[in-house]
């Protein structure tokens, strides 16, 4: 097994024993039951705490909660201007595959569809991206389906080095790696890796999941973990809103990163809220979620966690989306095409579900300044990272 090499980082975290346990022992029935049985009195109480236990937690995503959305999003907006000022950063992915070797009931790119399969090559895929550049885009995340065959370590590697100078940011949603092969791409510059666990619920995984590597529950569950000890700066983690219970789910998501923090202390982290979309298939959502019920999950997270970052992709509609800004999220994507190749060509088809937004960037700045914040497309700096690793 290849020895992964120092980092010149004295915060660089060790792997831990038990961690696992950690997520194995809650289930998601005794999850669902403490967000179930929580009453206004545990509510009152959460919108009192400074810092909030995960019980506050479970009492601010309850039904018992509801009637309190109004302060949750003003306490919730007062936090997130503390912590982040008048501020909201922007990114766009760049879909560099549609293959997948995984069969997912909900997912346009599920190898039992039948689509127009694409893998952007490295030259492809750099000129999408330097598309979004000159759009004037710092920070790009790099997407893929889930299949190595069509796109390994050795392609991110390259197309990381292309790309690393031209960017503030680098980042990935691709199959979840080893840590030996995060390592190699942080070197290479990628600065952050998104992973979703879509559910948290394992029965309902099982259920979802139908084929492929991705079956594996717990190989999933310990991938932020992998990327954070490889010394990615920055984890996302997320459910897909339309799966398990939304109630249930947010206190599990609010578990998995009060774990990791403790354990990554020195690491950064989001919360994405990718809520059902149309795609290609016949699936339809399990459980209705509402925009409503979205906006009590961000809040609700917000002020579990005042520093994790809080993001909403252009699967919202705009009129949501301007609606939030300053109330909770802290990041926004925009301009953004689900398709390999969309942003040069746009007939490109096969897209992985279709977008709520459909303003350009420069239309969503607008919005942001409008409503008196800054749009930040550059939050980081490469020279910060390649200060940091010995490479
Ligand atoms: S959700 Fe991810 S792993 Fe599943 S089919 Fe879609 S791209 Fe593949």
């Amino acid at each position: 097994m290849q020895v992964l090499p120092p980092l010149k980082r004295d915060s660089y975290p060790q792997i831990l024993h038990s961690w696992t346990d950690m997520y194995k022992s809650p289930d998601f029935n005794q999850l669902s039951t403490k967000v179930k049985s929580a009453t206004v009195a545990d509510v009152e109480h959460a919108l009192t705490s400074d810092r909030l236990s995960l019980a506050d937690l479970a009492a601010l995503l309850s039904p018992a909660a509801d009637p309190y959305l109004q302060q949750m999003a003003t306490r919730s907006s007062e936090i997130t201007l503390a912590r982040f000022g008048k501020t909201t950063q922007l990114y766009a992915p760049v879909y560099l595959s549609n293959y997948c070797t995984n069969i997912c009931a909900y997912c346009g790119f599920s190898a039992d569809n039948h689509i127009k399969r694409k893998c952007l090559t490295l030259d492809e895929a750099e000129r999408e991206a330097l598309i979004l550049h000159e759009r004037g885009f710092q920070h790009i995340l790099l997407v893929s389906g889930e299949a190595e065959s069509a796109l390994d370590v050795t392609y991110m590697e390259a197309i990381a080095k292309r790309l690393r100078n031209k960017f503030a940011a680098v980042s990935i949603e691709i199959q979840p790696m080893s840590r030996e092969h995060y390592h190699r791409l942080f070197l290479a510059g990628i600065t952050a890796v998104a992973v979703y666990q879509e559910t948290y619920n394992r029965a309902l995984y099982k259920e979802v999941h139908l084929s492929g590597k991705k079956r594996d529950y717990d190989y999933r569950l310990e991938t932020p973990a992998r990327a954070a000890q490889a010394g990615m700066r920055e984890i996302g983690i997320g459910a897909l809103l339309g799966l398990g219970d939304w109630r249930t789910e947010g206190l599990a998501l609010g578990n998995h990163l009060q774990w990791l923090r403790k354990t990554f202390w020195s690491t950064a982290f989001t919360v994405s809220f990718p809520r059902m979309r149309p795609a290609t298939g016949s699936f339809e959502p399990l459980v209705n979620v509402s925009e409503r019920n979205l906006s009590q999950l961000i809040f609700a997270l917000r002020l579990f966690d005042h520093d994790v970052g809080l993001i909403v992709s252009t699967r919202e509609e705009a009129r949501y989306r301007d609606g939030m800004l300053g109330l909770g999220p802290t990041r926004y994507s925009a301009g953004s095409c689900t398709a390999p190749g969309g942003y040069g060509d746009s007939d490109a088809d096969a897209e992985q579900f279709s977008v709520g937004d459909h303003r350009s960037l420069d239309d969503v700045c607008s919005i942001i300044r409008a409503k008196g914040f800054d749009p930040v497309c550059k939050d980081w700096d490469s020279e910060f990272q390649s200060s940091q690793v010995t490479d």
